[in-house]
């Protein structure tokens, strides 16, 4: 165990901007630092597994893990609960890793209220012509669901300013080396 506490890096920003493309890069880069895997009620996509992308579990779960004050932070999002585990980000402190978040604005609030020590950092896509190009690209989402994820978007935007940084994800290496520079340049 190191002396030193690790860093909680929040990163969030609207679905689609490409957090997770980012955060997938910034993580080959730093193999060392660590990634919070959320638990969520939503449905898995064709290539996410279990306890690599997310703990997919049923409401049921989500609710319990509720009740017994499980979570750092959770919210719901276009009709799905996501929340982040205590206890992983706990040990990754205590141990002195940086540990990442991918969440978005209710949850990184509630971050920001609980640990204001926390890195945060709102990934935003170029403008929302290119983000609505982007969730559509990926084919994840029934129209439905894509025009909800789009309008939430839009209210999502304006709680940019709340964030410590803002880092337009125009290509993602370069997204991923500034997001790099902004966690190194605390230490
Ligand atoms: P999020 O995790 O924010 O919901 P994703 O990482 O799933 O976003 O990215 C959404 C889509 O945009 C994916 O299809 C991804 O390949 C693509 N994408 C991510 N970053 C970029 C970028 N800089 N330029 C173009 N497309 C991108
Ligand atoms: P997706 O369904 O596209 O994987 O995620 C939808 C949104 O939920 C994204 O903005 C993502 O960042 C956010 N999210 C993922 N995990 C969590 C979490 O643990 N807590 C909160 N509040 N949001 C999360």
């Amino acid at each position: 165990m190191s002396n030193n506490k690790g860093k909680l890096i929040v990163i969030s920003g609207p679905s689609g901007t490409g957090k997770g493309t980012v955060i997938s890069k910034i993580l080959k880069a730093k193999p060392e630092f660590a990634f919070s895997v959320s638990a969520t009620t939503r449905k898995p996509r064709p290539k996410e597994t279990h306890g690599v992308e997310y703990l997919f579990i049923p409401k049921k779960e989500f609710k319990e893990m509720i009740s017994n004050d499980e979570f750092l932070e959770y919210a719901e999002y276009v009709g799905e609960y996501y929340g982040t585990p205590s206890k992983y980000i706990k040990d990754c402190i205590n141990s002195g890793k940086t540990v990442l978040l991918d969440i978005e604005v209710q949850g990184a609030k509630q971050v920001m209220e609980r640990m204001p020590e926390a890195e945060t950092i709102f990934i935003t896509a170029p403008d929302m012509k290119e983000l609505e190009k982007r969730l559509r690209g990926r084919k994840t989402d029934s129209e439905e669901k894509l025009i909800a994820r789009l309008a939430r978007a839009r209210q999502e935007l304006k709680e940019k300013k709340h964030y410590k940084h803002t880092v337009i994800n125009d290509e993602a290496s370069r997204a991923a080396d500034e997001i790099i520079k902004i966690i190194d340049r605390k230490d």
